[in-house]
C-alpha cells in the first residue's frame, strides 16, 4: 500500500534532529515527510544542556523560538569542583553580554519541536514504526512503515530519505561502518529545590573515580548525572545505594546533599550508555543520516545537539539551494558534500567530548587539567569557548589539550626532577598522546595534523 503522495524528503524519527531538520526544510518550502514511532511526552535524561553554539546554530536555522515557553535555564557558563576547592568559567561574551546555553527538559523540548512541524504545511507526520528502507536498482526511494493503529505496512516515496533514528538506530550497520564503542554509562536523577552553588552554570564534578555533572533543567529541577566507567551498567541494589551515598556524595558540594539524599531514597534513577560513533557513512544514493545515528561523542561536554544542529544547517542549506528535487543527482551530491564537510564544524565538539573524558580518567591528567583551567586567563577562556561551540578551531583546541599535558609535566617535575617524576611525566605525554590521536585520525584531519602525529608515535 502506499500513500498518496510523493515527498522530496522522507525524515526517520522526530527526536531533537529529526523534528529540527523537517521544521527547517518544511519552512524552506520543501514537501517533507515524518515518521515517528511515538509521539507522546518522553521522560529523558539525555540532551538536557544546549550550549551556546548550539542556541546561536537554531538561531541561524530560524527556529530559536523553540527554546521559548520550555521554562528553559539560562547557563552562563561552568563550575568545576575537586577535592573541596571550586572555581567558576564564564562563557565567551558579545557586546559586553555572555552568550548564554539552555538547561532544559529534553521530553518538552522535542514535544515543542514536534507541535512546530505539525503547524507547518509543507511537513506530514505520521506516528509509526519504520521497518526498511526500500531500495530500488540500488538507490533508497523511500521506507517502509508500520502506522500506529493500522494493519499493515505502508510505503512512502522520496527522493531522499533522512535516518535520524537515534543512538539505537536500526539503519546505521546498512549505511554505514558501524563502530560502536560504550565508553560508559551515566545515571541520572532530577534534583528538586535544589540551590546550586554558581547559579545559571553547569557544574563538573571532577570526582572520583570518574566525573559528575549538574546543571539545572528547569526553575525547579536540576540535572545531576553520574559516570559510571567500564562495560557495566549500574542496577538498583543496596551496594549502589552504599557506593553513592559513601562515594559520590562526599565529592558533591554540600548545598545540594540534602536534595541529593532525597532523590537518593526516592530511588527514581535512569541509566543510559555512553557511545563513540565516528561518522563513517558509506557512499548510498538516495539516502542520510543526521544525529546519534550518524555520530555519536561522550555527553560529558553535552555537545550532541549542538552537532546535530550544525549538520542540519550545513546539509539543510545544500537541499533548499536545489532548484529543483527532481533532480536526484544533485540531491546526492549535497549529501556527498555534506558529509565531505562536516568534520570541519564538528570536529572539536567530538574530539574534546572524549578527549576530556580521557582526561578526566588519568589522575595526573586531571589534576593538571584542573590546575590549567583554574589559572584563568586564555587557559580558561579559548578553552571554554571551544566546549561551548562558539569557536570550533581544531588547532587551537589541540593547543590546549597539549598544554595541559605539558601544564601537568611542569608541575610535576617541581620542586626538582626525580627519576621517578621524570617516569610519570613520559607518562603523561603519552597518555595524551594515546587519548587524543584516535579522536583527531575520526575526523578526517588535514596533512600537517596527520604528519604531527607520525612525529609524536616515533617519539612515544
Ligand atoms: C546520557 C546522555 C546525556 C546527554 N546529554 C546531552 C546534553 O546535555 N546536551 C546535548 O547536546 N546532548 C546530550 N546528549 C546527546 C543528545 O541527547 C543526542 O545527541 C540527541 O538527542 C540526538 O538526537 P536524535 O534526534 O539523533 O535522537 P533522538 O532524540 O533519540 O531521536 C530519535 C527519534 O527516532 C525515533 N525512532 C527510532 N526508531 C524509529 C523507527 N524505526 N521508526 C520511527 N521512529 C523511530 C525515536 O522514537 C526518537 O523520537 C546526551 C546523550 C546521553 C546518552
Amino acid at each position: 500500500m502506499k500513500t498518496d503522495q510523493q515527498f522530496d524528503v522522507c525524515i526517520i524519527g522526530a527526536g531533537v534532529a529529526g523534528g529540527v531538520m523537517a521544521a527547517y526544510l518544511g519552512r524552506n518550502g520543501l514537501r517533507v515527510a515524518v515518521v515517528e514511532k511515538n509521539m507522546a511526552e518522553q521522560e529523558r535524561m539525555i540532551g538536557e544542556l544546549l550550549q551556546p553554539g548550539g542556541v546561536i546554530k537554531l538561531r541561524e536555522l530560524g527556529l530559536e523560538h523553540l527554546l521559548d515557553e520550555l521554562d528553559a535555564q539560562e547557563i552562563e557558563g561552568y563550575a568545576l569542583f575537586m577535592n573541596g576547592d571550586s572555581f567558576k568559567i564564564s562563557y565567551p561574551e558579545e557586546g559586553g553580554q555572555t552568550i548564554t546555553g539552555r538547561g532544559l527538559r529534553n521530553g518538552k523540548f522535542v514535544q515543542r519541536i514536534r507541535q512546530h512541524i505539525l503547524s507547518i504545511p509543507g511537513v506530514r507526520v505520521f506516528e509509526g514504526t519504520v521497518h526498511e528502507l526500500i531500495e530500488e536498482q540500488g538507490r533508497i526511494t523511500g521506507i517502509r512503515f508500520a502506522e500506529k493503529n493500522v494493519e499493515g505496512y505502508q510505503d512512502i516515496t522520496a527522493r531522499l530519505t533522512i535516518v535520524c533514528d537515534g543512538m539505537f538506530s536500526s539503519f546505521r550497520a546498512q549505511l554505514s561502518a558501524n563502530e560502536k564503542k560504550v565508553s560508559s554509562f551515566f545515571m541520572g536523577m532530577i534534583l528538586k529545590d535544589c540551590n546550586l552553588p554558581f547559579k545559571n552554570h553547569g557544574h563538573v564534578i571532577v570526582a572520583q573515580p570518574s566525573p559528575c555533572l549538574i546543571y539545572p533543567i528547569s526553575s525547579t529541577e536540576t540535572r545531576i548525572l553520574i559516570d559510571f566507567p567500564g562495560l557495566e551498567a549500574p542496577r538498583k541494589s543496596a551496594e549502589l545505594t552504599t557506593y553513592l551515598t559513601e562515594t559520590i556524595a562526599p565529592q558533591l558540594p554540600a548545598q545540594i546533599l540534602t536534595s541529593f539524599m532525597t532523590a537518593l531514597a526516592e530511588g527514581k534513577f535512569k541509566v543510559m550508555p555512553n557511545h563513540l560513533i565516528p561518522a563513517k557513512p558509506f557512499n548510498r544514493t538516495g539516502v542520510a543520516m543526521i544525529g546519534d545515528s550518524l555520530n555519536m561523542r561522550h555527553p560529558l561536554t553535552g555537545g550532541g545537539m549542538t552537532a546535530a544542529f550544525s549538520d542540519i544547517l550545513n546539509l539543510g542549506k545544500r537541499l533548499t539551494a536545489l532548484s529543483s528535487f527532481e533532480n536526484i543527482e544533485a540531491v546526492d551530491e549535497s549529501v556527498q558534500e555534506f558529509y565531505a564537510s562536516r568534520h570541519k564544524h564538528n570536529a572539536t565538539i567530538n574530539i574534546l567530548a572524549d578527549a576530556l573524558y580521557g582526561v578526566m580518567q588519568n589522575e595526573d591528567l586531571k589534576v593538571a587539567c584542573y590546575d590549567y583551567l583554574k589559572s584563568g586567563g586564555t587557559h580558561a577562556l579559548e578553552p571554554i569557548s571551544i566546549l561551548s561551540a562558539i569557536s570550533r578551531d581544531e588547532p587551537l583546541l589541540l593547543r590546549h589539550f597539549f598544554a595541559v599535558a605539558l601544564y601537568g609535566v611542569g608541575s610535576m617535575l617541581k620542586p626538582f626532577p626525580t627519576k621517578k617524576r621524570f617516569s610519570r611525566s613520559y607518562n603523561m605525554l603519552k597518555t595524551a598522546v594515546d587519548i587524543v590521536q584516535p579522536l583527531v585520525m575520526n575526523e578526517h584531519p588535514n596533512l600537517v595534523t596527520r604528519s604531527a602525529f607520525k612525529v609524536a608515535d616515533a617519539i612515544f
